[in-house]
């Protein structure tokens, strides 16, 4: 089986001091262009948090690992088994626990084909009662998976994809995801871009604790889980 991750900045549920995921409802592949990247750029392949996180805690390298060899060469049923059976599991936690069901997918690693991007879709399709969310640099899997109701989808744009991102947005509309040096250089330039302001992330922006017993960050805000807003990160955090 697939192995889910918890994930305190976009947790389901939070235990009641407020520090814990109670739900993993999260799932990572190893990230960079060797595994599960393709459109990873030279910017986030140098500061990639998740791929930082694989490197200093083997257990966490390990399950991502594991994850990958079980769907890298896999063929299409048998990824959609996969997935499938790894989104039920994660519905019978939500339920137990009567949490909203809210999953990110890739908290770390991306779509690596078009036929696992599918794979996807028809998952997300079949458990219309679960929201998703996700940020992509692999631009093949906006088109699959577009205008799925209950997917919040996000093409991952910085400085070295920017061109590839703008045309993204002008021929499919598509919400971006933007890192920025800074929350100002990256509002200039979304600018040129969008007609509306996008929106600094509040929890990079530190007016979001990460988690608190209210919530994990993500779904106090909302922004991304609900694909509301084109969005702004920033490097330095400021
Ligand atoms: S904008 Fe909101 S939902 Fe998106 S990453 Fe930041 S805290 Fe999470």
């Amino acid at each position: 089986m697939l192995k889910r991750s918890k994930d305190r900045k976009v947790a389901n549920a939070v235990s009641p001091n407020g520090k814990t995921p109670t739900i993993a409802n999260t799932f990572g592949l190893p990230s960079g262009k060797a595994y599960s990247c393709p459109g990873a750029t030279s910017v986030c392949e140098k500061i990639c948090y998740a791929g930082n996180l694989e490197r200093i805690y083997k257990g966490v390298k390990d399950i991502l690992v594991d994850n990958w060899n079980q769907l890298k060469d896999a063929k299409y049923p048998k990824m959609v088994m996969l997935l499938d059976e790894m989104i039920i599991s994660f519905k019978a936690d939500c339920d137990k626990r009567n949490a909203d069901k809210l999953f990110r997918i890739h908290w770390d690693g991306d779509f690596f084909s078009v036929q696992y991007a599918i794979a996807w879709a028809t998952v997300i399709k079949k458990h219309s009662d679960v929201q998703f969310w996700v940020y992509t640099r692999s631009d093949f899997a906006v088109p699959v998976l577009q205008n799925i109701p209950n997917l919040a989808l996000y093409f991952s744009a910085d400085d070295a994809n920017f061109e590839l991102a703008s045309k993204l947005k002008e021929t499919t509309g598509v919400k971006l995801a933007y890192l920025a040096e800074n929350f100002a250089m990256g509002k200039e330039r979304m600018l040129e871009i969008t007609v509306k302001s996008a929106v600094p992330c509040p929890e990079n922006n530190k007016k979001l604790k990460l988690i608190t017993d209210k919530g994990s960050a993500c779904v106090t805000c909302g922004q991304c889980v609900y694909e509301r807003n084109d969005i702004l990160f920033s490097r330095s955090k400021k």
